[in-house]
């Protein structure tokens, strides 16, 4: 890793707007000048509140879906137009659970992905292959496929504001971190893949961050491999003092 890490909490469907509050007055208290920079992602319905806290600190904060269309007849869904308007920094887009749980397919994502740049909203766009694909040897193909399809019409300067987020979907909320070298192989393919699509010089400068189990213990080790430039951490992002930890380490 050669840039200043990124490391970002995905909250998923945890913490109320109380717990939420009490979170961020802590991290923007014990922040200090440390080399991450630092990203939440809590609930829809604390994003208001999580931004009035932060506004004043290095701390983003972002959303953990959207929809692309600007409004519409969409029960339950949120524009980004309303995540522009209280000021959203970036927003996760096809995370695992989006694609397994509620079957968002990369059409879907990629619409997604277009629509955040265009809003001027910054996409971690995660990829990541199951265990089968593992099993099967088919990790560099999912991948591959997963980007070309995801980026589909992100153009060059686009793709200057786009943060990867490698997360193997058997990595991720079962406590089995894929190793350091597992992890830096497909982060290297990665940017090969960004080289192909786009030019050296942008898969270098690109973020990707690793995703899956990553705690205390193992953050030092994987922000040590070349080709990690930060984490995606859901579990340890939940506690104060985990994920103060896992920043001072980074
Ligand atoms: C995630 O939800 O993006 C994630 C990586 O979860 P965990 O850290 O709990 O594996």
């Amino acid at each position: 890793m050669e840039k200043n890490p990124i490391i970002a909490g995905n909250w998923k469907m945890y913490k109320t707007i109380k717990e939420t509050k009490d979170f961020l007055e802590k991290l923007s208290s014990s922040l200090n000048n440390q080399r991450a920079n630092v990203y939440i992602a809590p609930s829809f319905i604390s994003l208001f509140f999580a931004k009035e806290i932060a506004k004043d600190t290095k701390i983003k904060i972002g959303s953990q879906n959207m929809h692309y269309e600007s409004e519409g007849a969409f029960t339950g869904e949120i524009s980004p137009g309303m995540l522009k308007e209280i000021d959203m920094d970036f927003v996760i887009l096809g995370h695992s659970e989006r694609r397994n749980v509620f079957k968002e397919d990369n059409s879907l994502i990629n619409k997604k992905v277009l629509s955040s740049l265009e809003n001027n909203i910054q996409p971690i766009l995660c990829i990541g292959e199951t265990e089968k694909e593992r099993d099967s040897n088919s990790t560099n193909e999912v991948l591959e496929d997963q980007l070309t399809k995801n980026l589909l019409n992100v153009s060059k300067t686009q793709m200057k504001n786009v943060i990867i987020a490698y997360e193997p979907v058997w990595a991720i909320g079962t406590g089995k971190t894929a190793t350091p070298d597992i992890a830096e192989n497909a982060h290297l393919y990665i940017r090969k893949v960004i080289t192909k699509l786009y030019d050296k010089d942008i898969a270098n400068s690109t973020y990707i961050l690793y995703g899956g189990s990553v705690k205390p213990d193992n953050i030092e080790i994987l922000l040590g491999q070349h080709n990690i430039d930060g984490a995606l951490i859901g579990g340890a992002s939940l506690k104060i003092d985990t994920f103060l930890e896992i920043i001072n380490k980074s």
